[in-house]
């Protein structure tokens, strides 16, 4: 099968039962924004220049479970800033699967293999006998691959440095969601650091060594390569990566504003209009029967300009220190105590893309997962033959990779001597030269 079987049929479940009892508006998704400090500053990220990026700003760990709680979401996004900055991540996470949700920690996994070593480290010093052989012989081949090094087998031996701090363990509910916008020079432009694309990787590897669920998430800008993003896919296909989402980015106010006061830089050249992004995603048809997507058929249509669709980014709510924004992920009208406010509060009719013609003119050019997936989820603008396309994609068998990941030179960046500029660097650089 595509996804696992009982992923599927929780969420499904959950669908059903709130039709049937004929709720109109539910969260499908909560994105759980913990804190928005942040270790990078990546070119196109509003989050961490529109709130405070102090780390003593942080929502409280009996908050974020009692968010999830409130809207009831089967699947938990916890994004931020870097969620593995939060000191309370490990409680956090075994704290919603503990409420039987789905966990996607979606991190730029400079602090995975910390937190898999340390997860290490636990499991070797309370495990059995059989269990720590097992462990032992996890520990050779990540240092067999390079993922560990010596120093950190040693460390790992040692035992946890907090023997009672919790750790996030392998879980068939919870996935790493690592963000991946293009191969190594690419990615590391993005993200303004040299380096992080090889982590990404490292980071994959030893995951999928220690039978950690992983998916990536990629945003999709005007100077994106589409035969590169395709190139990436097959090499992390081949690295047994269990599966991607793939968005547009567009010219969201506060990311719009950032690149315009900090990198000088002109928003549309970098952001995609709707014509742009249908052009991006002409292929996507192409791409769902060959990679494992988290989303819908129906949604990949509307990607590719095949049909249309409305907002519903109440399904997809945004919880953070300073409460229920809304209207959605992107745009900031207002922040409310309760996920209930939110949804009576916002006017949603005054919001999204109708027939063609923006309700709000910031809603022009966005087609993103948050606001319009949940349209396609739900059923909201069902058309013949729908629910087929959807329970043949859902429950289909896994798409056939072209098997040629090794093949494909995805260290194409400073690892290689190609080496670049990113962030302050290179705006020293620029600023020497003039
Ligand atoms: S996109 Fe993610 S990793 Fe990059 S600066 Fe924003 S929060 Fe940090
Ligand atoms: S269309 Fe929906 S998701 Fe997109 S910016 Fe507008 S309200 Fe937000």
């Amino acid at each position: 099968m595509r996804f696992p079987l009982a992923l599927t049929t929780k969420i499904a479940g959950y669908i059903i039962g709130h039709k049937l009892r004929g709720t109109k508006k539910f969260a499908t998704v909560l994105q759980l924004e913990p804190l928005h400090t942040c270790n990078l500053t990546c070119t196109g990220c509003g989050r961490i220049r529109e709130y405070s990026t102090s780390l003593k700003d942080m929502m409280s760990l009996e908050d974020c479970l009692g968010a999830a709680e409130e809207c009831n979401a089967p699947m938990i996004s916890i994004c931020g800033g870097e969620p593995l900055i939060y000191p309370h991540i490990e409680a956090l996470v075994n704290g919603l699967l503990a409420q039987k949700r789905i966990v996607y920690i979606c991190t730029n996994a400079m602090f995975m293999r910390k937190k898999m070593r340390e997860w290490l480290a636990k499991e070797l010093s309370e495990g059995q006998n059989g269990k720590r052989n097992e462990i032992e012989r996890k520990i050779d081949i990540l240092l067999g691959k390079g993922l560990l090094s010596e120093k950190d087998a040693a460390e790992i031996r040692k035992g946890p440095k907090d023997p009672v701090k919790p750790t996030i363990a392998p879980n068939k509910w919870m996935y790493w969601n690592v963000h991946l916008d293009g191969s190594e020079r690419t990615h590391d432009l993005i993200v303004e650091r040299e380096g992080v694309f090889r982590e990404c990787i490292l980071a994959i590897k030893m995951a999928k060594v220690l039978g950690y669920q992983v998916a990536t998430n990629t945003t999709v800008y005007k100077e994106t390569d589409m035969h590169e993003v395709e190139q990436m896919f097959d090499y992390l296909a081949d690295l047994g990566v269990d599966g991607h989402t793939i968005t547009p980015g567009y010219d969201y106010d506060a990311a719009k504003k950032d690149m315009i006061k900090r990198l000088n830089l002109r928003p549309e050249n970098f952001f995609l209009t709707r014509e742009m992004t249908i052009e991006k995603f002409r292929k996507i048809d192409d791409w769902m029967n060959r990679y494992i997507f988290f989303g819908t058929p129906i949604y990949f249509e509307f990607l590719a300009g095949k049909r249309d669709l409305t907002c519903s980014a109440w399904a997809i709510p945004t919880r953070n220190i300073r409460g229920w924004k809304g209207p959605c992920y992107l745009m900031t009208d207002g922040h409310y105590s309760s996920y209930a406010e939110l949804l009576e509060k916002t006017e949603w009719e005054r919001y999204g893309v109708v027939n063609g013609v923006a309700r709000d003119s910031r809603c022009e050019n966005c087609m993103v997962h948050c606001g319009y997936e949940p349209t396609a989820t739900l059923g909201l603008q069902s058309q013949r033959g729908d629910t087929w396309k959807n329970i043949k994609f859902n429950f289909g068998s896994k798409p056939k990779t072209r098997s040629n990941g090794s093949e494909i030179a995805v260290f194409n960046g400073v690892s290689c001597g190609n080496g670049h500029l990113t962030g302050k660097n290179a705006q020293a650089a620029s600023a020497q030269a003039s």
